[in-house]
């Protein structure tokens, strides 16, 4: 559904878009009878904020992903305020704010739990986006350019051997400002003055013809910051814009870029691609554009080895089950999607450790620990998903045990939940009996004494994986997650 009121002019053409970036254009202004951003879409705490602003004599602008998304008729997730005003001075102006950022100051100026981001304008375009402190893993990956920075007591730009801007830190004017962002969809400012829209790089038309366009040079764009490219991914998968060519052909040929971006950093970008309700569509875009392999190499490997294996059924599942409860408003728990992106590997290394005699719980568990301890040096994996995702794998071999009271203790397990889920996964991929499945999916809709009924009367081998060709010992051992040999 298209938002933008048609008497708008969409056929200029940004030419300045290669400019140097410290040049001042005049913006085009979108008055507030032309476009659709109407406050009754805007969050009322980040008014509140664009007011305050306003009334103390700043600029006060909404920016970002925000007025994109209420041109394109979504309800946005956030609110980005950008203002004149100084870190300080925003400061000075909410009781409820605090300064956040090593590399750059923004406010965070808090409602309840709602959150409005309040950047200063910027002077330097480019740049890596600040974090929020917050999401920086237990100070996992970033130390590098944490040593870097202190060695640096200069504010000007620092760009390492690659390109990569490691910090810029100018204050500066809206016209500044605008040269900095990645996206021109994203650079669009509403004025909180006179409710209009200002355009300095051709934003509003390319969000009526859903084209998503770097700011300036492509490669200098992505070299100064690859996460950029991710971020393109994620735009084009979660808004279905198309890349404008400029923009796309680049990043084949620089995705290996990926590899120098801190392991904290790539977290926060996987879980925003993998979490927001288009993981699917990412995916492919990830392996399309070559990105994948930089940031799951362990799982591109395997991938590629078998296209069509269970591993890969069942991650393409998996995506497709958390776009599912994302479109529900269901919990998402990164855990789950970790063992969804990495359980080929995982399989492989414990189906070897299965081939050499260890119980199947514990090589699922060992497996686990191999395959993470190789994947966070890419993509940091704090040890509260990585712990439960390792109980939650090591789990499934339990669901073959259905005889005798004893088994029903599954059900009360804390993880049972996301292991029955998983079960459910796996077996919509092939890796199960399906029929297994449906046991347990059956005995949770059961009464106590029906529950009790019902193990007592399985027979102590039936539980065991499917009849047939394996020989089957004590619990089951052998017909655990099978890494590339799904039941017949
Ligand atoms: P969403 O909030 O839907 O994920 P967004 O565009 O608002 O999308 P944010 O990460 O909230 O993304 O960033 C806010 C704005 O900051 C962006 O719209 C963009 O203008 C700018 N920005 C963010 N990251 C970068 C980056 N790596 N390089 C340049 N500009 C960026
Ligand atoms: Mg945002």
């Amino acid at each position: 559904m298209y938002y933008i009121d048609p008497r708008f002019d969409h056929k200029r053409t940004p030419s300045f878009l290669n400019d140097s970036p410290n040049r001042t254009h005049e913006p085009v202004i979108i008055g507030r009878p032309d476009h659709a951003v109407s406050r009754s879409l805007i969050a009322s705490s980040a008014l509140k904020v664009l007011y305050r602003l306003k009334d103390a004599g700043y600029q006060g602008f909404l920016v970002g992903g925000c007025v994109r998304d209420i041109l394109l008729g979504i309800t946005p997730k956030d609110f980005d305020v950008a203002t004149d005003a100084s870190p300080d001075e925003v400061r000075s102006l909410f009781r409820n704010c605090r300064l956040i950022g090593r590399r750059f100051r923004l406010a965070h100026v808090r409602f309840g739990d709602h959150i409005v981001e309040v950047a200063t304008f910027r002077a330097e375009h480019g740049g890596e986006e600040p974090d929020d402190e917050g999401s920086i893993e237990e100070g996992e990956g970033d130390a590098e350019i944490e040593a870097e920075l202190a060695a640096e007591p200069d504010d000007r730009r620092v760009l390492d051997d690659r390109g990569r801007l490691l910090r810029d830190n100018i204050y500066g004017t809206i016209d500044q400002d605008v040269w900095r962002r990645d996206f021109t969809c994203n650079a669009l400012y509403y004025n909180i003055q006179d409710f209009s829209i200002w355009d300095y790089a051709g934003g509003f038309a390319d969000v009526e013809a859903r084209v998503l366009r770097l700011i300036g040079d492509p490669e200098t764009r992505y070299r100064e910051d690859p996460v950029r490219m991710l971020r393109a991914v994620r735009f084009q998968a979660k808004l279905g814009f198309s890349m404008d060519p400029a923009t796309r052909d680049p990043i084949p040929g620089l995705a290996g870029l990926i590899d120098g971006v801190p392991p904290a950093r790539l977290l926060d970008e996987a879980q925003k691609l993998f979490l927001g309700g288009s993981a699917r569509r990412a995916f492919e875009l990830l392996v399309e554009y070559r990105m994948f392999e930089h940031m799951f190499p362990a799982t591109a490997r395997h991938l590629a080895a078998e296209p069509d294996g269970m591993a890969s059924r069942l991650l393409r599942a998996g995506l497709e089950s958390t776009d599912q409860r994302a479109a529900d408003g269901r919990t998402l728990t990164p855990m789950f999607l970790f063992a969804v992106l990495l359980f080929g590997p995982i399989s492989v290394a414990a189906q070897r450790r299965f081939d050499q005699g260890v119980p199947a719980n514990l090589a699922i568990a060992e497996a686990c620990d191999e395959v993470v301890s190789t994947q966070v040096r890419r993509i940091s994996l704090p040890k509260r998903y990585s712990i439960p995702m390792r109980e939650m794998l090591a789990l499934q071999p339990r669901f073959h045990r259905r005889s005798g009271r004893k088994a029903l203790a599954l059900l009360t397990h804390p993880r049972f939940r996301a292991a029955y889920d998983f079960l459910l996964l796996r077996a919509a991929a092939g890796a199960e009996d399906p029929a297994l499945a449906r046991w347990w999916t059956e005995i949770q809709e059961l009464s106590h004494d029906e529950r009790i009924e019902r193990v007592e009367g399985m027979p102590i081998e039936s539980g065991q994986g499917q009849p047939g060709k394996r020989r089957r010992r004590r619990g089951g051992r052998g017909r655990r997650k099978p890494a590339a040999n799904p039941p017949a």
